[in-house]
């Protein structure tokens, strides 16, 4: 498991290592096919920061190799704002008095046929809070037999599930799962995650085996950046997906850096803010360091940056999204857990896309994973 392999790494020398970088180790990086941690850490490092416009032509050259110039699409949905834990970054957390939604069967239906009216979306991202008894496995698997009749390509963002829940749910149309560690730093994890079952740092850090094991197609592993040091926990999150790609190496991988955003409560604020730049910089590293994996920007990001960012190395993208439960039909005006900053339709996403040469493909299974050489 992870956690075991996650012992021998050390934050502090991790980030003391990644800060004693030097302009020699970027440019033997940038030099590389294959890209080892240490040169990961070179390429993230502020050592790097000069050699931006080299990294990006990379960057852009190894995405096109790989993937051609396509862009999947997805769309989520928030089929319930209820939650259990405690994280004091969200305005979902449990002692937020605020009203609770748990989605019907019926309604999850007139969302369905909601988002089709927005897009001609194929890949559907069911996200939940964590409320394992009214919006547990059960519920999922009749969310997902509901889906199926409208979307090809299911994924999740829920509670970390055993193994055999994760198994099961591919049998109800289960495609892929999106968890997001958050940070990797487990000394101050639980000062974000001081309640529920997220508190566990190992459960959840093991989540990602437990996919694995289940034989889970796609993996989505993310950080939320705003918590601790990005570069570290970006590097962690690296050596993560080396650890998963050597051990299950039928699994496809996307990443995703999240730049936290206000919360409804109000109250916590980002420890770290990550500039533009920076995040451009950790994404042109990650397309360098791994030439395959999915990196996707949601709609947290500005249509400004996330149009640049589309020709540069991301490859998958979220569009219309909103991020409160029955946002699309049943509740459009409710709480939404983060603000959107992209509110574009899926159409005009689409455009704009095409008119930066992109292809947006609306299923996944379009897009060139399984074909190597476009
Ligand atoms: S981030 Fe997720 S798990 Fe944490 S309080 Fe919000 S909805 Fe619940």
């Amino acid at each position: 498991m992870f956690s075991e392999y996650l012992k021998n790494i050390s934050w502090e020398e991790t980030t003391h290592r990644i800060n004693s970088k030097t302009d020699a180790d970027v440019r033997r990086a940038l030099c590389k096919e294959h890209c080892d941690i240490e040169d990961f850490m070179a390429m993230v490092s502020p050592a790097a920061v000069p050699y931006l416009e080299q990294m990006a032509r990379l960057s852009r050259h190894y995405t096109e190799e790989r993937f051609g110039k396509t862009i999947s699409m997805f769309i989520p949905l928030y089929l319930t704002n209820s939650c259990a834990n405690g994280c004091v970054y969200c305005g979902f957390h449990s002692q937020n008095p605020m009203a609770r939604t748990i989605l019907t069967f019926d309604q999850m239906e007139d969302e369905y046929r909601a988002i089709k009216q927005t897009g001609p979306f194929e890949s559907l991202l069911l996200v939940t809070g964590e409320n394992p008894a009214k919006a547990g496995v059960p519920y999922l698997a009749e969310a997902l037999d509901r889906a199926k009749k409208y979307f090809d390509d299911l994924k999740i963002e829920v509670m970390p599930l055993s193994a055999e829940e994760y198994k099961e749910l591919t049998h109800h149309g289960l495609n892929g799962v999106i968890c997001f560690q958050e940070t990797y730093n487990r000394a101050r994890y639980n000062v974000y995650h001081p309640r529920g079952r997220k508190a566990d740092f190992e459960w959840r850090v093991n989540g990602f085996d437990r996919m694995g094991q289940a034989g889970v197609h796609s993996i989505g592993m993310g950080i939320l950046i705003g918590l601790e040091d990005w570069r570290t926990d970006a590097v962690m999150m690296a050596h993560h997906l080396r650890y998963l790609q050597k051990k299950y190496w039928r699994t496809r991988y996307s990443v995703n850096f999240p730049r936290m955003r206000p919360a409804e409560n109000g109250g916590f604020q980002p420890n770290v803010i990550m500039t533009d730049k920076e995040l451009a910089q950790l994404t042109f590293a990650m397309r360098i360091f791994d030439h395959t994996v999915d990196i996707s920007y949601s709609t947290r990001e500005l249509a400004d940056f996330r149009d640049n960012m589309a020709t540069l190395g991301v490859t998958t993208m979220s569009a219309g999204s909103k991020t409160d439960p029955g946002g699309y039909y049943t509740y459009p005006q409710s709480l939404e857990q983060f603000h959107v900053s992209d509110e574009r339709t899926p159409e005009e996403v689409f455009k704009r896309l095409r008119e930066l040469g992109r292809e947006p493909v609306w299923k996944d299974w379009d897009s060139v994973f399984d074909k190597p050489h476009l």
